[in-house]
């Protein structure tokens, strides 16, 4: 039997890819999601993962931790806040600390739940500008939480060097890519089926195109 995977799931393009994919290696039996309600600035997100997991047969922990909300401020959580660049370079949807604190309530519920394998879909190849995103942050997180919890938890990050279009042509590789176009949820500012001017929406859409383009030199 395979080792149990825990994936942390927010129901956007990159989480949904990672959780069909670790369907598709192990089983839905062997796979559960953990999704985070944190004062995103709509809950269509939320919608979006409680409905691939049950489509899927994944069993979904979601955990409230709205007390993010008191102790930052950003455009993410915040409808009136612009989306733009911040004073400090990074981009105004910036959640300070947001994939540290996923990380370490899922290792402490994959404890809890004799799971090792965590996956999270971050990739530092066409992200955002966020710091938390790169390869060499989850290293040194996997190396604190072992320590932490003197446990030998393996975090994974399919998506790490691929851009959207290659996130795409996995989906496709999996037989999924209508699926995910239609099911997950990218846009920030929580538009049903995508605002198409946001960042995350501009990211997803030109993927898409580039993707389709390669796809049609195939
Ligand atoms: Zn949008």
């Amino acid at each position: 039997m395979h080792e149990k995977i825990l994936v942390i799931f927010s129901g956007g393009q990159d989480s949904t890819t990672c959780l069909l994919q670790a369907v598709a290696d192990i089983g839905a039996a062997q796979v559960e999601a953990i999704t985070f309600s944190y004062g995103q600035r709509h809950a269509i997100e939320l919608e979006c993962a409680h409905r691939i997991a049950a489509d899927l047969g994944v069993r979904q922990t979601v955990l409230d931790i709205p007390q993010l909300q008191s102790v930052t401020h950003n455009a993410l959580m915040d409808e009136t806040a612009a989306i733009t660049q911040g004073d400090d370079g990074l981009p105004t949807t910036f959640v300070a600390g947001r994939n540290a604190l996923f990380l370490l309530y899922a290792a402490i519920y994959a404890k809890g739940r004799g799971i090792r394998r965590i996956i999270i879909g971050v990739s530092e190849a066409d992200f955002s500008g966020y710091p938390d995103c790169r390869d060499v942050f989850i290293k040194s997180m996997n190396v604190s939480l072992n320590l932490a919890m003197a446990c030998d938890f393996r975090i994974e990050t399919p998506l790490m060097f691929l851009d959207k279009a290659e996130v795409w042509a996995l989906a496709d590789r999996l037989g999924r890519l209508d699926y995910v176009r239609e099911y997950s949820h990218s846009c920030y500012r929580g538009v049903r089926g995508g605002c198409g001017e946001c960042p995350a929406c501009a990211l997803r859409e030109r993927g898409w195109r580039e993707y389709l383009t390669l796809r049609g030199r195939t």
